[in-house]
């Protein structure tokens, strides 16, 4: 294994080069911060995407409103605008300090994406952005609708039986299948859904039930994306929702940080030179974490910091990052296997684009082993009455390991960060969870107090 060579050095090689690389392969959690982390101003040149994109998705959303206000009744309260709410944890906190021996300066909140309306988890953003946008641009294309109209009038015969025409094709774990199945099918689209084994039994009858072709495959991720992609390549009336390089999808992402400004200024949290954000997003592929950091260096620039948060067995985005190798490598060329528990982040392989689009932006990533995520789950349901999926709770223990780890406390210091820690904000945006049945969540539950009892 040492000597097997990959993009042209050995894995010994690569330990050398980079020595997180040996906790790393022996999936270890680690906490790695990036040396090509710079200034906003200088890192935002290299991007191509602008804050013009990102208010574009965002008006696109608002045209929508009225349409998604109507379909989805339980949209009404927030006038077809799906977005969750952004709460204090205060005895998370203290459970957590408690938990890893450890003071986290500052106060932490919860971003609930877990529940977005409409799919319950982070896809409700992209996904449904993504398919919004083509049954758009399809309409307009075809004369049947303009930009000033009241979109509510995609809820008719005529619009779903246009839209019947087309189908859909997503390659998922889980979770974008749910949110790109839901809306495709409820706009009149046919929608084809590639499968990874990772993918939860209890996805695949929902969205049957919703009419959606589910096509399920005994491999990960990267398989169904592909199967899903040659699919849509075949059907010139077929749509590919390319979650490994979609704009469209980061760019639904991205507008979640216009709208946490607002929320964060409701209660009181102020963001500023004196106050830094601390943002830490559980990341499988990239695009979802990937598009709200994005967002969120537009709207805080330097004041914010965001980490991305992956399995100990599925850490692609931080290999990647690491390396400057992006998608050329997966976690399986090192020997890593990429099975965990938390399946909306079982991905081997990150997105290229992302890396490279948030190489200068993103402050550093870390890892966290299946069972804590486990402990994490249950001991928020016991301290806040909060229920999330396993892979949601990936960014809890961000605040932690900013304080404990060396590259941590490095962090703060060379960024002039030490004086101002005590008035910081630490977001764990809490990917998803309300959809999770009954039964499969109290089987989470059990799990998480039965490793409570152990060491983690
Ligand atoms: C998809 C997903 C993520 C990560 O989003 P990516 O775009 O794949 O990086 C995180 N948490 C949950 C629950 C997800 O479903």
């Amino acid at each position: 294994m040492e000597s097997k060579i990959i993009q042209g050095k050995s894995i010994r090689e690569w330990k050398k080069q980079y020595p997180l690389m040996n906790k790393i392969i022996s999936t270890e959690e680690v906490f790695w911060t990036n040396s090509k982390y710079g200034k906003f101003e200088d890192a935002i040149k290299k991007v191509s995407l602008t804050e013009e994109d990102v208010k574009d998705a965002e008006e696109r959303l608002k045209r929508f409103a009225p349409y998604i206000a109507k379909v989805f009744p339980e949209t009404q309260k927030t006038n077809g605008i799906i977005e969750s709410p952004v709460v204090k944890i205060p005895n998370m906190q203290r459970k957590i300090e408690e938990m890893f021996n450890k003071e986290v300066l500052g106060e932490l909140l919860l971003k609930c994406d877990s529940h977005l309306a409409i799919s319950g988890s982070i896809k409700a953003r992209g996904g449904i952005y993504e398919v919004l946008k083509h049954a758009e641009d399809l309409a307009i294309e075809n004369n049947m609708l303009t930009i000033e109209e009241d979109y509510s009038i995609l809820d008719s015969d005529k619009f779903r039986k246009f839209f019947s025409k087309n189908s859909i094709a997503v390659g998922s774990t889980g979770n974008l299948g749910l949110s790109i199945g839901i809306m495709s099918a409820q706009l009149g689209f046919k929608v084809y859904v590639h499968m990874s084994a990772d993918a939860k039994q209890w996805k695949k009858d929902l969205l049957r039930s919703k009419g959606v072709t589910v096509v399920e495959y005994a491999s990960d991720y990267s398989k169904a994306v592909e199967e899903g992609r040659k699919q849509a390549e075949a059907d010139p009336n077929m749509y590919f929702v390319d979650d490994e390089n979609s704009t469209n999808l980061f760019l639904g992402y991205a507008v979640a940080a216009y709208r946490l400004k607002k929320q964060l200024e409701e209660i009181n949290v102020v963001v500023d030179e004196e106050h830094p954000l601390f943002v830490y997003l559980p990341c499988g592929v990239g695009g979802g974490p990937g598009g709200v950091a994005f967002g969120l260096k537009l709207v805080f620039k330097d004041n914010v910091h965001c980490f991305f948060a992956e399995p100990t067995h599925s850490p692609c985005m931080l290999i990647g990052l690491m390396t400057d190798m992006h998608d050329k490598v997966c976690v399986q060329d090192f020997g890593i296997d990429n099975i965990t528990a938390a399946d909306g982040l079982a991905v081997g392989r990150a997105s290229g684009f992302v890396g490279k689009t948030l190489k200068n932006l993103i402050s550093g990533a870390y890892t966290a082993k299946d069972e804590k995520l486990y402990v994490l789950l249950s001991t928020l349901i016991d301290s806040e009455n909060i229920y999330l999926e396993p892979s949601a709770l990936a960014g809890i223990p961000g605040c932690i390991e900013l304080f404990k780890d060396e590259a941590g406390k490095k962090y703060i210091e060379n960024n002039n960060l030490k004086d101002k820690m005590k008035n910081a904000s630490h977001i764990a945006w809490a990917t998803g969870g309300s959809m999770v049945p009954k039964d499969v969540m109290e089987t989470y539950y059990k799990k998480g107090k039965e490793l409570s009892s152990h060491k983690i």
